[in-house]
């Protein structure tokens, strides 16, 4: 008999694997779910029929289009550009980690803001590649002239730029933007996620600066289920990286559903006009909470700082029902909440489960 392996498999993690967590979500239960920036809306009913009949006609036997032709096409005519300017992933999650692949070596670096979108960085990371972050200033906008250093000392191959930010909802100026990308010396990424909240998008910058990745995503509009995320660009750079992409990395439920989804956008747009609304009327209340400070947005959440024990209103908030996004342990946001504009009553429980703590 072969003798018994006892080493633990744990050993054969590459180092810096074994030494980092896997993205958590905590598993609290609440009636008021305020954490994730999903929509709080599901599908206006006409559309939701729609979807019902569309997947009762999936092909399960037979594997997705490989290229995804119909939903890149109807995402080509929605945005104005062309089908082999579109790269699709499940999640933007995914495009961060294609994009990289495809154009950074172990070594190189990207860089990004501080605080933003934690998944550059852990990418990076498991794939050897440095992140250079540059503190963003009090009033959360970026930090032009500590951003230009970094360009030149580090020379970043991607350099990523969340606009609407997460956390911080803050959009890049264009005059900082364009400064940007006239310094990169590689890819800049604009990573419109939350752009339907947004006062204006960039649009398809990539014509006129072939060295900028616009990122969306349909998680924020109503669909994080569908996990459907798209990459715009030059279609010279679109082709090199989708030699990174698996093979049917889209599902079959998620094309037919998506194509619809995007064919219908229209029928969205005023459930994205009640959450810019609601967004308002939730930051002017939380002005009135005398132990709350919150930051303007142009996103579907606020981020805001809490200015007694964070710890205490997070707990009375999670007994009352109401889940927020608390950056527990962060040093710069370890007394900040990022609250997702939920529907008039969800806002209103939240407003009001803060008032009772005053
Ligand atoms: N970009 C930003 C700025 C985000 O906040 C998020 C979601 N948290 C993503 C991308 C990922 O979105 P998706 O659900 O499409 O993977």
């Amino acid at each position: 008999m072969a003798k018994q392996m006892t080493t633990n498999p744990e050993t054969f993690l590459r180092r810096r694997i074994a030494d980092i967590s896997a993205y958590h979500v905590e598993p609290f239960t609440a009636d008021v779910i305020l954490d994730a920036n999903e929509s709080p809306y599901p599908p206006p009913p006409a559309l939701a029929g729609r979807l019902r009949k569309i997947m009762g006609e999936a092909a399960f036997n037979r594997y997705p289009d490989m290229n995804s032709v119909a939903l890149r096409r109807a995402i080509a005519q929605m945005e104005g550009v062309d089908e082999d300017e579109i790269l699709l992933g499940n999640g933007s999650d995914e495009i961060i980690s294609y994009l990289m692949q495809a154009t950074l070596d172990p070594g190189g670096w990207i860089l990004t803001p501080s605080p933003t979108f934690s998944m550059y960085k852990h990418t990076a990371f498991c794939l050897n590649v440095e992140t250079a972050e540059v503190p963003l200033l009090d009033d959360w906008s970026l930090d032009i002239t500590r951003t230009l250093d970094e360009i030149k000392i580090k020379k970043p191959g991607v350099i990523f730029l969340a606009s609407p930010n997460n956390p911080t909802g803050a959009c890049v100026s264009p005059a900082t933007l364009s400064a940007i990308i006239q310094a990169a010396p590689g890819l800049v990424v604009v990573d419109e996620a939350y752009v339907d909240f947004a006062d204006s998008s960039v649009g398809p910058l990539f014509r006129e600066r072939p060295n900028t990745v616009i990122f969306k995503t349909l998680s924020k509009a109503g669909f994080a289920a569908l996990r459907l995320g798209y990459m715009m660009a030059d279609r010279r750079l679109v082709a090199g990286v989708n030699k990174t992409r698996l093979p049917y990395n889209i599902n079959s439920l998620t094309q037919a559903l998506a194509t619809e989804v995007v064919n219908s956008w229209s029928e969205l747009l005023p459930l994205f006009g009640d959450i810019k609304k609601e967004r308002e009327r939730l930051l002017a209340a939380l002005w009135a909470i005398p132990f709350m400070e919150p930051y303007p947005s142009q996103a579907n959440f606020i981020l805001a700082r809490v200015k007694k024990n964070a710890g205490e209103v997070f707990g009375s908030l999670l007994k009352d029902g109401v889940r927020v996004r608390w950056f527990k342990g962060s040093a710069r946001l370890g007394n900040f909440f990022r609250i997702t504009v939920g529907s008039p009553a969800e806002n209103t429980a939240l407003i009001n489960s803060l008032k009772g703590m005053s």
